[in-house]
């Protein structure tokens, strides 16, 4: 959660941070802030609300600065208000701080410090650091932040000023996200390198443990221990435009008409010669023993897990289950050396997905990593990580990345049936040709996108509303009911449809919006029953089916087609239009699409 960016330059140093800011917003946004370095003194400018009210109120003031740092909120300690926004100072004002994630024995250090003397003006956890590092403060600056480190449990990015050292900025991390951004003559610090793409290319990653000093010309990177360490030098491949929004109102709407294009990229990636191959990643050796999969994720790349146990489990025959990650651990789960688990994570970092990964490290089990993110920690932590090609997301509400890691998921089953001889050479033809026709078939359901308005319509003044399917369709109505969930703010829930009459019925009421997919032909009969059940208690039916379902047409309020495929696809087609649908209730109900309440787009705290 949260964004971190910071600079040494000779540029406006405000300008670079509050720039870098709007580009992290999506991270958090319920109050920002930041520390110029100027004339020998740190002045600290905060604010409660968005990005804009920092600006507003910085408008005004040009400090001559060449060291800076930001922040944006995602509050974990103390609510979001001006006194809460991080930096924080030390109580003598020579320290300024910002910090991503949570000091888990903040209290302990408090209660130290205050009864040392020092005054606290914040609520926040965040505070002890700034505060420890004045007092333990020794005349070094890197060895007063490394025993200050030592002191602190839990997780952490930081950025820290010192009014003693006023052409250098310092930071390290632990568990938390932070990338430096290497210029000419300038360098930046960044929770993600989207804040860095207007200046520079060139990253280095910091690790867990790392330490890192810059100055305009100099980076160092330290270890715990404060021993000089060299970090790999990476290139990045995005650029700046796929960080905009290139004409479009939102984020989220450009990044669901991106969906024919990122899927061709992930497709194009991992199919060489008619074959899907992830031979670089995974070998026969790698996987001919393996006789158990779970997929571990969180929200919607817990909903692609749903699909991808899907495809395993159909393509590849394999045993797969699929758990959320901040329950896996609790769940013991039976994992030896025979078992491969797959960790699902747009951002690379959340921090459920990385606390189950290192448990199935633990047991034995191959770990393979799907992110979007490369060099994020859940990419160097597994044993083998496969990259989606989904470009930067930027909406807080997924949706190229949720493609993409289906994408995989699809792809990566006709690989591992290949080489476990599990499909015959027809299906896998027919299979891979399914796939490729995709971004096609996406692609006519974008044009046509006018069609879902009048759903989006209806929707936007109901205060609640089902989604329901049966089979694969199922798994499309959860990831359907938590979008228009995170963005409209409307109550909804997805029910398998052969439960409905185990309860959820009671709540069917006259106009009701319930939303029904319905794409596996050898069940349409069966939706049709459940739809006509609902409609007998006065719900309004918006259903999505193949185009020439003359039946599910007939008894829906409101039916939208889609393309023609082999059912085991269809989830690749039916999300499209409860994406859209999302969206277009989120914008006629005025919400702020892209950066929906309450919510980050990088959960890394459990
Ligand atoms: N725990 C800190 C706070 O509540 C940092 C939260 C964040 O990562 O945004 O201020």
């Amino acid at each position: 959660m949260c964004g971190i960016v910071g600079y040494v330059g000779h540029r406006d140093t405000k300008e670079v941070i509050l720039h870098g800011l709007k580009t992290l917003e999506y991270r958090g946004y319920d109050s920002s802030g930041m520390a110029l370095m100027t004339n020998g003194e740190i002045i600290v400018e905060k604010k409660a609300g968005r990005i804009q009210n920092l600006e507003d109120s910085m408008s005004d003031k040009n400090f001559a600065s060449e060291v800076g740092i930001g922040h944006t909120r995602w509050a974990t300690h103390g609510v979001p208000s001006d006194k809460n926004s991080h930096p924080h100072y030390s109580m003598d004002k020579s320290v300024a701080v910002v910090h991503n994630g949570i000091i888990e024995n903040y209290q302990t250090l408090r209660k130290e410090l205050e009864d040392k003397g020092y005054v606290f003006a914040s609520d926040t956890d965040t505070e002890v650091i700034s505060q420890l590092v004045q007092d333990m403060y020794n005349g070094d600056i890197l060895d007063t932040i490394s025993k200050v480190l030592k002191k602190l449990e839990g997780s952490y990015a930081i950025g820290v000023l010192h009014k003693n050292h006023p052409d250098e900025l310092i930071c390290a991390r632990e568990h938390s996200p932070l990338v430096i951004g290497i210029g000419e003559k300038e360098n930046f610090i960044a929770s993600d390198v989207s804040a860095l793409l207007k200046y520079t290319k060139n990253v280095y990653y910091l690790e867990d443990g790392d330490m890192a000093v810059l100055k305009t010309q100099d980076i160092k990177i330290f270890d715990k221990e404060k021993n000089p360490i060299e970090r790999e030098k990476k290139s990045i491949e995005w650029n700046l435009e796929q960080a905009t929004k290139c004409g479009y109102p939102h984020f989220m709407l450009k990044e669901i008409f991106e969906q024919p294009q990122v899927v061709e990229e992930t497709f194009n990636k991992r199919v060489h010669n008619e074959k899907a191959d992830f031979s670089d990643i995974l070998s026969y050796e790698d996987i001919k023993h393996i006789d158990k999969i779970y997929i571990v994720a969180c929200g919607t790349a817990y909903h692609a897990g749903l699909q991808g146990q899907f495809a395993l489990q159909k393509i590849a025959k394999l045993n797969s289950a699929t758990d959320i990650a901040s329950e896996f651990r609790y769940n013991d789960p039976f994992i030896d050396n025979k078992t491969m688990v797959i960790f699902v994570s747009q951002s690379g970092e959340t921090s459920d997905t990385l606390a189950a990964l290192k448990e199935a490290k633990k047991k034995g089990a191959l770990t393979v990593a799907i992110t979007n993110v490369v060099g994020s920690t859940i990419s160097r932590e597994a044993d083998k990580t496969i990259y989606t090609m989904a470009g930067p997301e930027i909406a807080v509400a997924s949706t190229k990345a949720y493609l993409t890691q289906i994408t995989i998921f699809y792809l990566l089953a006709l690989y591992i049936a290949e080489l476990r001889n599990s499909i015959s050479k027809d299906e896998y033809k027919k299979y891979i040709s399914e796939i490729k026709n995709m971004p096609e078939k996406i692609q006519h359901i974008l044009d046509n996108s006018e069609i879902i308005k009048p759903a989006a319509e209806y929707f936007k003044d109901k205060t609640s509303g089902f989604y329901i399917g049966r089979g694969l369709d199922y798994k499309i109505a959860v990831e359907g009911s938590l979008k228009i969930k995170e963005v409209s703010y409307i109550h909804t829930e997805a029910f398998a449809s052969g439960e409905l009459k185990h309860g959820t019925i009671a709540l069917i009421e006259e106009g009701i919006p319930v939303v029904v997919i319905a794409t596996q032909r050898e069940l349409i009969d069966k939706s049709v029953s459940n739809i006509k059940e609902v409609k007998a208690r006065g719900a309004y039916v918006i259903s999505v089916g193949f185009e020439d379902c003359e039946n599910l047409k007939n008894v829906s309020d409101n039916f939208i087609g889609i393309p023609e495929c082999d059912d085991i696809f269809s989830g690749f087609l039916s999300i499209i239009p409860l994406q859209l649908l999302a969206y277009y209730t989120s914008s006629a109900k005025g919400i702020d699409v892209d950066k929906p309440r309450n919510l980050a787009k990088s959960v890394t705290v459990e």
